[in-house]
């Protein structure tokens, strides 16, 4: 026991020296056993505090396209492959969004995500998307991020002059687990999408869903291939099972496999926003304390795609208990 202790104290020194670590260490340390796991997650926190400080980034997404996606995506209540009963929409209006983002601003957020349920946008689609982004910029001024599905080369190269930030595309889950949750594209469509936009200059948040029925050395596969891809962001979902959909059913995943995963990708990726993305309220009830306190360092706040969630006050104090600040 005393060992292992030893073990996670010299990882620990080693990533704020600047030293990497090995997959093989990351494994180690993921599956650490369940009495070490506090041990492990205050050395993550140690990480992040000695790189972030006591900083927690705050995020607001906006649903611009909504429902009827072609992809059938088994978690997913925008999929047109399920019967969720979700009411959908097509692009907004640019001030509808503009209004949102300013919105967003006041609240306190650091960054607005512009996100859409389509495999890929059209070409007008893209155009609009870009106007949308375009008054942002010029009205209201917040980092604005991106997540529209696959891009070709010309589009990210467009988001980068139009000064996106970030570009965010999931892998979802690990390459062996992608088949059964989706069959109308691959694993590699999606790593595909990711290097252009990095080839564009634009900075990457990718991550995934955790409590799809992957095993725990799936989970580890996972964050392996994410830290592979050195995001500078990394998003991770814990499955909300939306009715209709062929995972309504799945059980919840125990807090403590989750700690494994925040922990475990501080180690792999120490300088990255870490975020504790949807499913936050509906998984954890106090339990995001103990994540921001374990490796995660941002939330998206103020709702999801298409659910409500925590107001950004509301979640402010949350992060203000325990010493934290936005
Ligand atoms: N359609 C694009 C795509 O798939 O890349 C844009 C992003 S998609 C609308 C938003 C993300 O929300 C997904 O990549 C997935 O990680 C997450 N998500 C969707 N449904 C979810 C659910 N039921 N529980 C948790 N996260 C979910
Ligand atoms: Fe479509 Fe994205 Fe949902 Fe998959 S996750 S069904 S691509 S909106």
């Amino acid at each position: 026991m005393h060992e292992k202790r030893g073990m996670i104290l010299k990882h620990r020194n080693d990533v704020v020296n600047g030293k990497k670590i090995t997959n093989a260490i990351a494994s180690e340390l993921f599956n650490i056993n369940d009495e070490l796991l506090l041990d492990l997650s205050d050395a993550a926190n140690y990480v992040t505090r000695h790189f972030y400080g006591s900083k927690v980034d705050i995020e607001e997404l906006a649903n611009i396209k909504k429902n009827f996606c072609s992809e059938d995506c088994t978690f997913c209540s925008q999929s047109a492959f399920f019967n969720t009963e979700i009411t959908g929409y097509e692009l907004p209006p640019p001030e509808k969004i503009v209004e949102q983002a300013l919105n967003a601003k006041n609240d306190g957020a650091g960054s607005f995500c512009l996100v859409a349920a389509w495999r890929e946008p059209s070409g007008s689609d893209f155009e609009k998307v870009c106007t949308i982004i375009d008054e942002i910029n010029k009205k209201v001024g917040i980092s604005v991020e991106c997540s529209l599905g696959f891009l070709t080369a010309e589009q990210a190269e467009k988001l980068k002059k139009l000064q996106v930030k970030r570009y965010n595309h999931n892998l979802e889950t690990s390459r062996s687990k992608f088949p059964e949750i989706c069959t109308t594209h691959t694993y590699d469509d999606r790593i595909k999408t990711l290097k252009i936009a990095r080839n564009a200059g634009l900075e990457l948040c990718t991550g995934g869903i955790i409590g799809l029925g992957e095993t725990r050395k799936q989970r580890e596969e996972l964050i392996l291939e994410i830290s592979e891809l050195e995001p500078e962001e990394v998003t991770v979902n814990m499955l909300v099972p939306m009715p209709g959909t062929p995972l309504e059913l799945q059980t919840k995943l125990d807090i403590t496999e989750i700690l494994r995963v925040f922990s475990t990708l501080r180690f792999l990726l120490p300088k990255s926003i870490i975020k504790i993305s949807g499913g936050r309220e509906v998984n954890l009830n106090d339990n995001g304390q103990k994540l921001l306190l374990s490796g995660a360092n941002g939330i998206i706040s103020a709702g999801y795609l298409t659910m409500s969630g925590n107001t950004v006050k509301k979640d402010t104090e949350m992060i203000n208990e325990i010493n934290l600040e936005t």
